[in-house]
């Protein structure tokens, strides 16, 4: 069994041949579609499509104007992406733990940090349980900072009642191939801010200003003018075809998601040494990701020959994430040591990411903690 498989339907496939024979295969109608039902869906009022979600966090901070000498506070329990976007600007990351044996950013570690440099706060909605944003929001109001969620884990999810991607200054989600749902490769900002839309439309294709090319149609279609330093970022209308058809289908992957879990919390409670995701009361997950930690104390496995029993049983596993100051890059450009984030470190080394994904069936799901009950009931202590 793989760790993930996207599901692809009949109606992604005929919304791709469809754009491929319309004649218009980059960023036009569909993205536009597409852009415009996300935004409902999520309930902001601007949604614009990009590549990736890498590109969309790149993007935001470089629209929030980041550069040499600011700061951005986030997380070391995350992927690359969210750290190596704020060092495309020049500004600089700075990494807080996460809490004790819960994969969230500390929010008092955060406002322990905040400085007249901090530009932007940058909390991971990890496995796709939202942060707490009403501390988060609230130090960054305190420091005049923006607070940008990374949201790659967190489609759908609630915070209090409220749908990530409306509560944040602005919300980087990925569709990429492993995520909840998928463009193939492909990334989304939301945000209430009409300013900002336009900044990030403008950087997102070459920073080409639609509105200079308003004012000047009388000079011809062929005429831009390019205003900002941009990117080539744009989602293209071949993703979007199957990102319209993914976001009508993900009511339906996130009650399947939903049965999954239990599932696994029903056949995984009487299994020894193995401790079981969390989610606080007050929020609803995505469930990106089940992640289940070793108890140490009650097994005498470790986590990398857990994963290699389970691998010769057929079965795929993943870890999330290796921390940011365990990367030699980030050892170099950062400074960070391993130690500095023993909670994100303790994390890592008793974790695995265990297969969740709509297509599984519930015999998938037993076949899996039949086969981990195996190997913890064989090795407790
Ligand atoms: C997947 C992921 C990203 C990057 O998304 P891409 O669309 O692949 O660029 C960023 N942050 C987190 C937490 C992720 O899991």
């Amino acid at each position: 069994m793989p760790f993930h498989r996207p599901s692809v339907g009949e109606a992604e496939i005929a919304e791709v041949v469809d754009t491929l024979r319309s004649g218009w295969l980059t960023m036009g109608p569909k993205t536009q579609r597409f852009e415009e039902k996300f935004a409902a869906y999520v309930g902001t009022r601007h949604a614009v499509a990009v590549n990736s979600c890498t590109a969309a966090l790149h993007l935001l901070f470089e629209a929030l104007g980041l550069g040499p000498g600011d700061e951005v506070i986030t997380t070391p329990y995350t992927f690359t992406a969210t750290v190596a976007s704020v060092l495309y600007t020049g500004a600089t990351p700075v990494l807080v733990d996460t809490l004790a044996g819960y994969p969230n950013i500390d929010p008092e570690a955060v406002a322990a940090r905040v400085s007249e440099r901090t530009k932007a706060i940058v909390p991971v909605h990890f496995a796709g349980v939202p942060c707490d944003l009403d501390r988060l929001g609230e130090i960054a109001a305190g420091c005049g900072a923006s607070l940008i969620e990374d949201a790659a884990h967190a489609l759908p999810a609630r915070y209090k009642g409220r749908m990530i991607g409306g509560i944040g200054a602005a919300t980087a989600f990925s569709f990429y191939a492993g995520k909840n749902m998928t463009t193939g490769e492909g990334g989304m900002i939301t945000t209430d801010d009409s300013a900002l839309a336009d900044a990030l439309k403008i950087r997102r294709l070459h920073g080409i200003s639609r509105d200079a090319w308003k004012r000047y149609t009388a000079e011809g279609s062929w005429y831009y003018e390019v205003e900002a330093l941009g990117f080539k970022y744009n989602m293209t209308d071949i993703n979007a075809a199957l990102g319209l058809h993914q976001l009508d289908r993900l009511a339906e992957f996130q009650r399947r998601r939903l049965e999954i879990v239990a599932l696994y919390d029903e056949c995984l409670a009487s299994v020894p040494g193995i401790i079981r995701p969390e989610t606080p009361p007050d929020v609803e997950s995505a469930w990106h990701l089940y992640v289940v930690r070793l108890d140490s104390e009650r097994l005498r496995v470790t986590r990398n020959e857990v994963i290699e029993y389970l691998k010769a049983d057929n079965i795929g596993t993943s870890v999330h994430f290796i921390p940011v100051p365990l990367h030699p890059l980030y050892q170099q450009r950062l400074g960070c040591r391993p130690e500095d984030f023993p909670n994100a470190v303790a994390l890592y080394e008793q974790s695995i990411s265990l297969p969740l994904f709509p297509d599984m069936t519930d015999d998938d799901v037993r076949s899996v903690c039949r086969s981990l009950g195996r190997i913890a009931t064989e090795n407790r202590r």
